[in-house]
Protein backbone atom coordinates (compact mmCIF):
# COMPACT_ATOMS: atom_id res chain seq x y z
CA UNK A 1 0.00 0.00 0.00
CA UNK A 2 1.11 3.57 -1.02
CA UNK A 3 2.15 6.44 1.40
CA UNK A 4 0.02 7.91 -0.51
CA UNK A 5 -3.88 6.72 -1.19
CA UNK A 6 -4.43 9.42 -3.61
CA UNK A 7 -1.40 9.50 -6.16
CA UNK A 8 -1.64 11.66 -8.93
CA UNK A 9 2.02 11.89 -9.65
CA UNK A 10 1.75 9.70 -13.04
CA UNK A 11 -0.20 6.76 -14.55
CA UNK A 12 3.00 4.59 -14.18
CA UNK A 13 1.51 4.90 -10.22
CA UNK A 14 -1.16 1.80 -11.38
CA UNK A 15 -0.51 -1.66 -9.41
CA UNK A 16 -0.81 -5.03 -10.61
CA UNK A 17 -4.80 -5.64 -10.19
CA UNK A 18 -6.30 -9.18 -9.67
CA UNK A 19 -7.56 -9.83 -12.77
CA UNK A 20 -4.25 -8.94 -14.20
CA UNK A 21 -2.28 -10.74 -11.94
CA UNK A 22 -4.05 -14.42 -12.23
CA UNK A 23 -3.90 -14.08 -16.12
CA UNK A 24 0.19 -13.67 -15.34
CA UNK A 25 0.01 -16.58 -13.23
CA UNK A 26 -1.73 -18.70 -15.62
CA UNK A 27 0.52 -17.63 -18.96
CA UNK A 28 1.84 -20.14 -21.32
CA UNK A 29 5.38 -19.40 -21.40
CA UNK A 30 8.53 -20.74 -23.28
CA UNK A 31 11.89 -19.05 -24.49
CA UNK A 32 11.57 -15.75 -25.56
CA UNK A 33 15.31 -15.34 -27.07
CA UNK A 34 13.72 -18.55 -29.18
CA UNK A 35 10.79 -17.12 -30.56
CA UNK A 36 9.26 -19.77 -28.33
CA UNK A 37 7.19 -17.77 -26.27
CA UNK A 38 3.68 -17.67 -27.36
CA UNK A 39 2.19 -15.59 -24.80
CA UNK A 40 4.89 -12.55 -25.76
CA UNK A 41 4.42 -13.27 -29.91
CA UNK A 42 0.74 -13.18 -29.31
CA UNK A 43 1.28 -9.42 -27.66
CA UNK A 44 3.63 -8.23 -30.43
CA UNK A 45 1.37 -9.52 -33.33
CA UNK A 46 -1.78 -8.03 -31.20
CA UNK A 47 -0.02 -4.63 -31.00
CA UNK A 48 1.71 -4.88 -34.79
CA UNK A 49 -2.24 -5.38 -35.88
CA UNK A 50 -3.33 -2.53 -33.67
CA UNK A 51 -0.55 0.11 -34.87
CA UNK A 52 -0.72 -1.08 -38.61
CA UNK A 53 3.18 -2.29 -38.34
CA UNK A 54 3.94 -5.89 -39.77
CA UNK A 55 5.87 -6.38 -36.72
CA UNK A 56 6.70 -6.24 -33.39
CA UNK A 57 9.37 -7.01 -30.34
CA UNK A 58 8.79 -7.00 -26.33
CA UNK A 59 11.15 -4.56 -24.37
CA UNK A 60 11.60 -3.95 -20.87
CA UNK A 61 10.71 -0.20 -21.11
CA UNK A 62 9.83 2.49 -22.95
CA UNK A 63 12.66 4.14 -22.84
CA UNK A 64 14.24 0.74 -24.30
CA UNK A 65 11.96 1.25 -27.57
CA UNK A 66 13.01 4.94 -27.99
CA UNK A 67 17.25 4.13 -27.70
CA UNK A 68 16.49 0.79 -29.83
CA UNK A 69 14.66 2.70 -33.05
CA UNK A 70 17.35 5.64 -32.74
CA UNK A 71 20.17 2.76 -32.81
CA UNK A 72 18.56 1.34 -35.93
CA UNK A 73 17.42 4.11 -37.53
CA UNK A 74 20.60 6.50 -36.76
CA UNK A 75 23.88 6.60 -37.47
CA UNK A 76 26.77 9.14 -35.51
CA UNK A 77 26.61 12.50 -36.80
CA UNK A 78 22.96 12.40 -37.27
CA UNK A 79 20.42 15.05 -35.74
CA UNK A 80 16.73 13.82 -34.63
CA UNK A 81 13.90 17.16 -34.61
CA UNK A 82 11.88 16.73 -31.76
CA UNK A 83 10.26 19.19 -29.32
CA UNK A 84 11.96 20.85 -26.65
CA UNK A 85 9.78 19.28 -23.91
CA UNK A 86 9.61 15.67 -25.61
CA UNK A 87 10.68 13.01 -22.84
CA UNK A 88 13.78 11.89 -24.81
CA UNK A 89 15.31 14.74 -25.07
CA UNK A 90 14.54 15.81 -20.79
CA UNK A 91 14.25 12.24 -19.53
CA UNK A 92 16.45 9.45 -21.22
CA UNK A 93 19.77 10.81 -20.05
CA UNK A 94 20.92 11.71 -23.50
CA UNK A 95 20.46 8.35 -24.64
CA UNK A 96 20.20 9.38 -28.21
CA UNK A 97 23.61 11.36 -28.30
CA UNK A 98 25.46 8.59 -25.39
CA UNK A 99 24.32 5.48 -27.47
CA UNK A 100 23.04 5.70 -31.25
CA UNK A 101 25.81 9.08 -31.18
CA UNK A 102 22.97 11.17 -32.71
CA UNK A 103 21.98 14.30 -31.83
CA UNK A 104 18.74 16.46 -30.96
CA UNK A 105 17.94 19.46 -32.39
CA UNK A 106 14.85 21.16 -30.22
CA UNK A 107 11.72 22.52 -31.47
CA UNK A 108 10.35 25.26 -28.71
CA UNK A 109 6.76 24.26 -28.24
CA UNK A 110 4.28 24.62 -25.08
CA UNK A 111 1.65 21.73 -26.12
CA UNK A 112 4.63 19.62 -27.52
CA UNK A 113 3.10 19.29 -31.08
CA UNK A 114 5.40 21.35 -33.95
CA UNK A 115 4.48 21.26 -37.66
CA UNK A 116 5.66 20.33 -40.68
CA UNK A 117 6.81 23.88 -41.38
CA UNK A 118 8.70 24.41 -37.82
CA UNK A 119 10.51 20.65 -39.38
CA UNK A 120 11.19 22.35 -42.91
CA UNK A 121 13.17 25.38 -41.22
CA UNK A 122 15.48 23.39 -39.13
CA UNK A 123 16.75 20.51 -41.75
CA UNK A 124 20.28 20.99 -42.68
CA UNK A 125 21.67 21.39 -46.24
CA UNK A 126 23.59 18.69 -46.76
CA UNK A 127 27.65 19.83 -46.17
CA UNK A 128 30.59 17.69 -44.50
CA UNK A 129 30.46 19.80 -41.83
CA UNK A 130 26.43 20.02 -41.12
CA UNK A 131 24.75 17.07 -38.96
CA UNK A 132 23.00 14.90 -41.31
CA UNK A 133 19.23 15.48 -40.98
CA UNK A 134 17.65 11.94 -40.23
CA UNK A 135 14.64 11.44 -38.15
CA UNK A 136 11.47 13.26 -36.59
CA UNK A 137 10.32 12.10 -32.95
CA UNK A 138 6.54 12.46 -32.36
CA UNK A 139 5.30 12.09 -28.76
CA UNK A 140 1.42 11.02 -28.61
CA UNK A 141 0.47 12.39 -26.34
CA UNK A 142 2.84 15.01 -25.44
CA UNK A 143 3.83 14.44 -21.65
CA UNK A 144 5.17 17.62 -20.79
CA UNK A 145 3.11 19.25 -23.36
CA UNK A 146 -0.19 18.46 -21.27
CA UNK A 147 -1.39 15.19 -22.71
CA UNK A 148 -2.23 17.07 -25.96
CA UNK A 149 -2.94 14.52 -28.73
CA UNK A 150 -1.36 15.45 -32.28
CA UNK A 151 -4.28 15.66 -34.76
CA UNK A 152 -4.32 13.77 -38.00
CA UNK A 153 -3.88 16.37 -40.31
CA UNK A 154 -0.50 17.46 -38.13
CA UNK A 155 0.93 14.11 -38.26
CA UNK A 156 -0.01 13.91 -42.27
CA UNK A 157 1.89 17.25 -43.22
CA UNK A 158 4.74 15.74 -41.33
CA UNK A 159 4.25 12.09 -43.55
CA UNK A 160 4.76 14.48 -46.51
CA UNK A 161 7.83 16.38 -45.30
CA UNK A 162 9.65 13.45 -44.43
CA UNK A 163 8.47 11.26 -47.76
CA UNK A 164 9.85 14.26 -49.74
CA UNK A 165 13.00 14.48 -47.97
CA UNK A 166 14.15 11.02 -47.06
CA UNK A 167 13.65 11.62 -42.90
CA UNK A 168 12.71 9.02 -41.03
CA UNK A 169 9.32 9.23 -38.38
CA UNK A 170 9.15 7.43 -35.43
CA UNK A 171 6.71 7.94 -32.78
CA UNK A 172 7.39 7.92 -29.24
CA UNK A 173 3.44 6.35 -28.38
CA UNK A 174 3.85 6.22 -24.68
CA UNK A 175 0.59 7.32 -24.54
CA UNK A 176 -0.65 6.73 -28.10
CA UNK A 177 -3.47 4.64 -26.86
CA UNK A 178 -4.83 7.54 -25.01
CA UNK A 179 -4.83 9.40 -28.03
CA UNK A 180 -6.95 6.70 -29.79
CA UNK A 181 -9.54 6.49 -27.17
CA UNK A 182 -9.35 10.69 -26.37
CA UNK A 183 -9.97 11.33 -29.75
CA UNK A 184 -11.75 8.11 -31.07
CA UNK A 185 -8.87 7.16 -33.79
CA UNK A 186 -8.03 3.48 -34.36
CA UNK A 187 -4.26 3.73 -33.49
CA UNK A 188 -2.81 2.45 -37.00
CA UNK A 189 -4.43 6.06 -38.35
CA UNK A 190 -1.90 7.58 -36.14
CA UNK A 191 1.05 5.59 -37.18
CA UNK A 192 0.28 5.85 -41.01
CA UNK A 193 3.47 6.64 -42.48
CA UNK A 194 5.46 6.02 -39.55
CA UNK A 195 8.77 3.51 -39.45
CA UNK A 196 8.16 2.82 -35.92
CA UNK A 197 6.13 3.32 -33.33
CA UNK A 198 5.58 1.96 -29.97
CA UNK A 199 3.45 1.79 -26.69
CA UNK A 200 4.01 1.90 -23.46
CA UNK A 201 2.51 -1.08 -21.10
CA UNK A 202 3.27 0.12 -17.90
CA UNK A 203 1.70 3.79 -17.72
CA UNK A 204 -2.14 4.02 -18.09
CA UNK A 205 -2.59 0.44 -19.39
CA UNK A 206 -1.98 -0.15 -15.64
CA UNK A 207 0.62 -3.17 -16.09
CA UNK A 208 3.75 -3.22 -14.19
CA UNK A 209 6.13 -3.81 -16.92
CA UNK A 210 6.81 -3.37 -20.42
CA UNK A 211 6.60 -1.69 -23.77
CA UNK A 212 6.31 -3.22 -27.30
CA UNK A 213 8.18 -1.56 -30.09
CA UNK A 214 6.35 -2.00 -33.92
CA UNK A 215 7.81 -1.57 -37.45
CA UNK A 216 8.52 -3.23 -40.84
CA UNK A 217 10.02 -7.19 -40.56
CA UNK A 218 13.36 -5.34 -41.44
CA UNK A 219 13.06 -2.73 -38.86
CA UNK A 220 12.28 -5.20 -36.18
CA UNK A 221 14.90 -7.67 -37.26
CA UNK A 222 17.44 -4.92 -36.60
CA UNK A 223 15.88 -4.09 -33.14
CA UNK A 224 16.31 -7.80 -32.02
CA UNK A 225 19.84 -7.51 -32.78
CA UNK A 226 20.18 -4.63 -30.46
CA UNK A 227 17.66 -6.01 -28.04
CA UNK A 228 20.13 -8.69 -27.39
CA UNK A 229 23.39 -6.55 -27.68
CA UNK A 230 21.53 -4.09 -24.72
CA UNK A 231 20.42 -7.05 -22.53
CA UNK A 232 16.71 -6.74 -22.84
CA UNK A 233 15.97 -10.49 -24.34
CA UNK A 234 14.26 -12.27 -21.93
CA UNK A 235 13.13 -15.71 -21.26
CA UNK A 236 9.39 -16.83 -19.89
CA UNK A 237 8.27 -13.44 -20.90
CA UNK A 238 4.92 -14.73 -21.14
CA UNK A 239 4.34 -13.51 -17.60
CA UNK A 240 4.65 -9.88 -18.30
CA UNK A 241 3.01 -10.26 -21.90
CA UNK A 242 0.05 -11.75 -20.44
CA UNK A 243 -0.21 -8.65 -18.52
CA UNK A 244 -0.23 -6.37 -21.50
CA UNK A 245 -2.76 -8.40 -23.26
CA UNK A 246 -5.00 -8.67 -20.28
CA UNK A 247 -4.29 -4.73 -20.06
CA UNK A 248 -5.07 -4.39 -24.21
CA UNK A 249 -8.58 -6.41 -23.29
CA UNK A 250 -9.17 -4.67 -19.96
CA UNK A 251 -7.42 -1.65 -19.47
CA UNK A 252 -7.85 -0.02 -22.63
CA UNK A 253 -11.43 0.53 -23.59
CA UNK A 254 -11.81 2.38 -20.18
CA UNK A 255 -8.66 4.93 -20.98
CA UNK A 256 -11.57 7.67 -21.86
CA UNK A 257 -12.61 7.26 -17.48
CA UNK A 258 -9.30 9.04 -16.68
CA UNK A 259 -9.33 11.42 -18.89
CA UNK A 260 -12.51 12.69 -17.73
CA UNK A 261 -11.46 12.40 -14.72
CA UNK A 262 -8.58 14.91 -15.49
CA UNK A 263 -11.41 17.61 -17.24
CA UNK A 264 -13.15 16.85 -13.84
CA UNK A 265 -10.09 17.95 -11.22
CA UNK A 266 -9.49 20.96 -13.91
CA UNK A 267 -13.41 22.20 -13.96
CA UNK A 268 -13.54 21.71 -10.25
CA UNK A 269 -10.23 24.27 -10.07
CA UNK A 270 -11.53 26.67 -12.44
CA UNK A 271 -11.72 30.19 -10.73
CA UNK A 272 -10.16 29.37 -7.85
CA UNK A 273 -7.91 32.32 -7.27
CA UNK A 274 -4.50 31.96 -7.79
CA UNK A 275 -4.65 28.65 -9.81
CA UNK A 276 -3.46 29.18 -13.28
CA UNK A 277 -4.94 26.13 -15.62
CA UNK A 278 -4.61 26.07 -19.55
CA UNK A 279 -7.48 28.10 -21.28
CA UNK A 280 -9.15 24.31 -22.87
CA UNK A 281 -9.78 21.09 -20.74
CA UNK A 282 -7.06 18.24 -20.72
CA UNK A 283 -7.35 16.12 -23.64
CA UNK A 284 -6.25 13.00 -22.03
CA UNK A 285 -5.29 12.28 -18.68
CA UNK A 286 -2.51 14.91 -18.04
CA UNK A 287 -3.22 18.39 -16.76
CA UNK A 288 -1.04 21.25 -15.28
CA UNK A 289 -2.02 23.56 -12.61
CA UNK A 290 0.45 26.78 -12.00
CA UNK A 291 0.47 28.04 -8.27
CA UNK A 292 2.95 30.46 -8.88
CA UNK A 293 0.19 33.17 -8.05
CA UNK A 294 -1.03 31.76 -5.03
CA UNK A 295 2.31 32.86 -3.05
CA UNK A 296 3.33 29.54 -1.93
CA UNK A 297 5.50 27.47 -3.75
CA UNK A 298 4.86 23.67 -4.79
CA UNK A 299 7.02 22.21 -2.13
CA UNK A 300 5.17 24.10 0.57
CA UNK A 301 1.68 22.79 -0.99
CA UNK A 302 3.01 19.20 -1.69
CA UNK A 303 3.42 19.08 1.73
CA UNK A 304 0.14 20.43 2.83
CA UNK A 305 -1.29 18.00 0.42
CA UNK A 306 1.22 15.16 1.53
CA UNK A 307 -0.78 15.39 4.84
CA UNK A 308 -3.78 14.25 3.36
CA UNK A 309 -2.38 11.37 1.76
CA UNK A 310 -2.53 13.12 -1.76
CA UNK A 311 0.58 13.42 -4.04
CA UNK A 312 1.22 15.41 -6.66
CA UNK A 313 4.43 16.08 -9.06
CA UNK A 314 6.18 19.30 -9.00
CA UNK A 315 7.40 20.19 -12.43
CA UNK A 316 9.39 23.18 -11.24
CA UNK A 317 8.74 26.77 -12.51
CA UNK A 318 5.68 26.87 -9.85
CA UNK A 319 3.77 23.99 -11.83
CA UNK A 320 2.02 20.31 -11.14
CA UNK A 321 1.66 17.99 -12.86
CA UNK A 322 -1.41 15.46 -12.29
CA UNK A 323 -1.65 12.80 -14.09
CA UNK A 324 -5.34 10.22 -13.53
CA UNK A 325 -5.34 7.00 -13.95
CA UNK A 326 -7.01 3.72 -13.18
CA UNK A 327 -6.08 3.09 -9.18
CA UNK A 328 -7.23 6.84 -8.73
CA UNK A 329 -11.07 6.90 -8.32
CA UNK A 330 -13.79 10.19 -9.86
CA UNK A 331 -14.33 10.48 -5.62
CA UNK A 332 -10.53 10.61 -4.80
CA UNK A 333 -9.90 12.78 -8.00
CA UNK A 334 -12.44 15.66 -6.75
CA UNK A 335 -11.28 14.91 -3.07
CA UNK A 336 -7.73 15.89 -4.17
CA UNK A 337 -9.06 19.27 -6.34
CA UNK A 338 -10.59 20.30 -3.06
CA UNK A 339 -7.63 19.54 -0.79
CA UNK A 340 -6.12 21.67 -3.31
CA UNK A 341 -8.30 24.53 -3.36
CA UNK A 342 -8.03 24.57 0.81
CA UNK A 343 -4.27 24.64 0.61
CA UNK A 344 -4.38 27.45 -1.65
CA UNK A 345 -7.00 29.38 0.12
CA UNK A 346 -6.08 28.55 3.47
CA UNK A 347 -2.43 27.61 3.83
CA UNK A 348 -1.17 24.93 5.64
CA UNK A 349 -4.54 23.51 6.03
CA UNK A 350 -4.26 21.19 8.43
C1 LIG B 1 7.21 7.24 -19.70
C2 LIG B 1 7.62 7.77 -21.03
C3 LIG B 1 8.70 7.23 -21.72
C4 LIG B 1 9.58 6.16 -21.13
O1 LIG B 1 8.89 5.00 -20.85
P1 LIG B 1 9.42 4.02 -19.68
O2 LIG B 1 8.58 2.81 -19.86
O3 LIG B 1 9.21 4.75 -18.40
O4 LIG B 1 10.88 3.77 -19.94
C5 LIG B 1 9.00 7.75 -22.95
N1 LIG B 1 8.27 8.72 -23.49
C6 LIG B 1 7.22 9.26 -22.87
C7 LIG B 1 6.43 10.33 -23.54
C8 LIG B 1 6.87 8.82 -21.61
O5 LIG B 1 5.82 9.38 -20.97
Amino acid sequence: MSAFPIDLISDTATRPSAGMLAAMAGAETGDEQRGEDPTTLALCAEVARMLGMEDAIFLPSGTMCNQIAFLVHCRPGDEILAAANSHIFRSEGAGAAALAGAQIATIETESGIFTAEDVAHRLRAPRDRSPVSRLISVEQTTNFGGGAIWPLQVLADLRDLAQAEGLVLHMDGARLMNAAVGADVPAADFCQGFHSAWIDLSKGLGCPVGAVLAGSHEFIRRAWGWKHRLGGAMRQSGVLAAAGLYALAHNLPRLGEDHEKARRFTDLLRGTPGLGLSATPPETNIAFVDVSATGQSTDQIAMTLARHGIRLNSEGRGRFRVVTHLDVSMAEVEEAAFALIAAVERPGYA
